[in-house]
């Protein structure tokens, strides 16, 4: 069968070095599209301007020239569509679906872990604890007077009437990954998640969501440690009439410890590498025979078929 050509991207956060789980995934992004005749993108995900550095960005670049992993365009830069961000903010906000969240992390953990008034306990998202939903209860007028005089807040998404209208809109959602299957969305398990906080108009899961839409990617390939946040991201579609991608999501690479390899792992951030003399060629080849997490189970309830 011949594949239809396929947009891919690698999407790093300028927050470290790259290490070599990064050229892995690099790689997988840049083989799905050759193999398909389709392109490949790179976007720098720098909407968290805390964490995120210009030296770092210049790093990845080079990094990733030198690996003979280029995009085929420009690289973009997620800061330069917070304007877009912001649009799709206001537009699920006139859907009635955001409100504004005061609780300190601390409060939300003490919330969360309260008896609860049916006996039951309180289950954990992929994030942490789900939110009890405190602040959704708040009228308009309390709204506008604790961000009147300057509280800190997040922007939440009022999970039950978000999963209502995107069913009303769209009917069951389904997204398909190349590697582990079809899934039916479940979104809840996050409950009421951020979009955005008072000083970071976006969020990972509306930047991201919109910004594989802009630019056309039609294969998202990542981490499978992201596979939970797909669930909201094809909520996020549905709400926002975007056009639906193709996953594959793949195996982190393990550091020398048998955890997931990170920035502690400093002896196998591409730049040591480099210095220590080993060529692009090596550096693919390490990656590609690097040992693997294993793979998460799927999401409990959600029924696979092979996709
Ligand atoms: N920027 C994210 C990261 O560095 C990847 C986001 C994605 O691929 O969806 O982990």
């Amino acid at each position: 069968m011949i594949e239809t050509a396929l947009t891919t991207r690698f999407a790093p956060s300028p927050t470290g070095e790259l290490h070599l789980g990064h050229a892995f995934a690099a790689l997988v992004a840049r083989d799905a599209a050759r193999a398909s005749g389709g392109r490949y993108l790179v976007r720098i995900e720098d909407i968290d301007r805390a964490r995120c550095r210009e030296e770092f960005v210049t790093r990845i670049l080079d990094d990733l020239e030198w690996l003979g992993l280029s995009p085929d365009a420009p690289a973009t830069r997620q800061e330069d569509y917070l304007a877009a961000h912001g649009d799709a903010l206001r537009r699920l906000d006139a859907m009635g679906l955001v409100y504004p969240c005061f609780c300190t992390r601390a409060e939300i953990r003490a919330a969360a872990s309260a008896p609860q008034e049916d006996g039951a306990g309180v289950a954990g998202g992929p994030d942490g604890p789900i939110y009890p939903g405190t602040c959704r209860r708040l009228g308009a007028d309390e709204r506008r007077d604790r961000i009147a005089s300057g509280q800190a807040y997040a922007l939440r998404l009022d999970m039950a009437r978000a999963i209502a209208q995107a069913a009303t809109r769209a009917g069951p959602l389904f997204w398909r990954d190349r590697n582990h299957g079809t899934f039916p969305a479940q979104p809840e398990i996050f409950g009421d998640v951020v979009l955005a906080r008072k000083e970071i108009a976006t969020g990972y899961h509306l930047a991201v969501t919109l910004d594989d839409a802009r630019q056309g990617i039609t294969l998202v390939t990542r981490g499978a440690d992201l596979m939970p946040s797909t669930h909201v991201h094809r909520l996020l579609q549905a709400l926002l009439d975007l056009p639906v991608p193709l996953y594959a999501h793949h195996p982190l690479l393990a550091g020398p410890d048998g955890k997931r390899l990170a920035k502690r792992h400093d002896a196998l951030s591409l730049r040591h590498l480099r210095e220590a003399g080993y060529s692009p060629a090596e550096v693919a080849a390490m990656a590609a025979a690097a040992p693997r997490l294993p793979e998460p189970a799927a999401p409990a309830g959600s029924g696979i078929w092979s996709g």
